[in-house]
């Protein structure tokens, strides 16, 4: 009966993990997953998240539907983290469109889901490259897929030039995909200058843009650092349209908290984007989950929750940078006859380190060291332990 169905490929960074798994040598490395590690190599939870589940659990709240929308409550203290709770360009954010959504994920696809339905120039333009959900996100969604110049691999850093060449050139009303901070795979995000120049730019040539903001506080360690992209292109004016995930920084993975917005001209207009998002959501998986939302709620709404998730959002940032450091200077010790600065210079969980496939397939046969073949490496997966053995493995592959 299901024998038209064929087998379908592994997911590839999926795929890294499965390899890892069946390796039995105690030194192994699984530099692929994309979820943050403590210094022991374990999955982590904050204390805060902890706290506030306590406190929900007390609570004995009833665990009814949430409505198709999601939690407004959640919506509100999303928007806040965002775009900062005094925000002098949307007061009250009254002109925006906000659903909770299933994570980063979902916010992406029912942002696509309404650009395929409604908008006229649903082209989605990504950052060559990009994360690789976003492709089949947009495509299945609907949307036309195309690329713009990012990433310069002869100096593992950003491609403006090419990037404003490139945005030059797309039609009026195009949207344009960006990663607010911690460009996943590359790391490599745009300077404060250098997103002015980028807002001024759409404004002109009337883009749309769509921030994905996955990682927000894993740049700098400060959320509202972090977000000065779309914060700025907020301020400018922009129709923007903005995707956010509590994944990394709440560590909220498997609970799928995630928000999308869209910046409107009216309230008639948020409500009427609203509206839709709910006729659109209605049929795929009716309402969201309650769990995660309480959780961020608790935190967002009370100073002491707040500020403890602050400081561990820090701490998480500041562990990665600490791995950065180790690893370049490790490699440089080896008195390695490559530059590694990009492994500092660059942003977030990720280090696009520029090795080659081959390399890549060396370090996991010859050093059980495991990462996706574009020479990613997932820097939450590096500890105090493993990081002075993971400079042996690239040091010796790419001598
Ligand atoms: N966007 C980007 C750029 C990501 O890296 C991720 C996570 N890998 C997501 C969105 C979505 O993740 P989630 O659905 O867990 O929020």
């Amino acid at each position: 009966r299901w024998s038209k169905v064929p087998l379908g490929p592994e997911d590839a960074i999926l795929g890294v993990t499965v390899a890892y798994n069946h390796d039995p040598n105690p030194k192994k490395i699984n530099l692929g997953v994309g979820a943050y590690r403590d210094d022991e190599g374990k999955p982590f939870v904050l204390e805060s998240v902890r706290m506030a589940e306590r406190i929900l659990l007390e609570a004995e709240n009833a665990m009814e539907y949430l409505p198709v929308a999601g939690d407004k409550t959640f919506v509100k203290n999303a928007l806040k983290l965002a775009f900062g709770s005094e925000c002098s360009a949307a007061p009250g954010f009254e002109n925006f469109a906000g659903m909770q959504t299933l994570s980063g994920t979902g916010a992406c696809r029912m942002g696509g889901e309404l650009l395929a339905r409604f908008y006229d120039a649903p082209d989605v333009y990504l950052p060559t490259p990009s994360w690789a959900n976003h492709t089949p996100i947009f495509k299945d969604a609907g949307c036309t897929v195309k690329g713009y110049t990012y990433y310069d691999a002869s100096t593992c850093g950003l491609d403006f030039k090419g990037m404003v060449a490139d945005i030059e050139k797309m039609p009026p009303s195009s949207v344009v995909l960006l990663h607010a901070c911690a460009h996943n795979p590359t790391g490599v995000d745009p300077s404060k200058a250098q997103w002015d120049q980028l807002s001024a730019l759409m404004r002109e040539k009337h883009l749309v843009p769509f921030f994905d903001m996955a990682y927000q506080g894993f740049t700098s360690g400060d959320a509202d650092v972090d977000a000065y992209a779309p914060r700025k292109f907020l301020k400018d004016g922009h129709h923007m349209i903005l995707a956010q995930s509590f994944s990394k920084n709440f560590g909220l993975y498997g609970h799928r908290v995630g928000c999308l917005s869209f910046a409107c001209d009216s309230v008639a207009e948020a409500q009427a984007v609203e509206s839709q998002l709910k006729i659109l959501a209605r049929p795929m998986y009716s309402n969201p989950p309650i769990h995660g939302v309480r959780v961020v709620n608790e935190i967002l709404q009370e100073k002491t929750l707040e500020s403890k998730w602050r400081l561990e959002m820090q701490g998480m940032a500041e562990r990665i940078t600490g791995m950065r450091m180790k690893l370049r200077s490790g490699l440089e010790a080896r008195g390695s006859a490559k530059i590694w600065d990009h492994i500092t210079s660059q942003n977030g969980m990720f280090c696009y380190s520029g090795l080659t496939p081959e390399q890549v397939g060396r370090l996991s046969t010859e050093w059980s060291v495991y990462l996706t073949k574009n020479g990613r490496i997932s820097m939450a997966g590096v500890t105090s332990r493993s990081v002075e053995y993971l400079a042996d493995a690239i040091h010796a592959v790419t001598k």
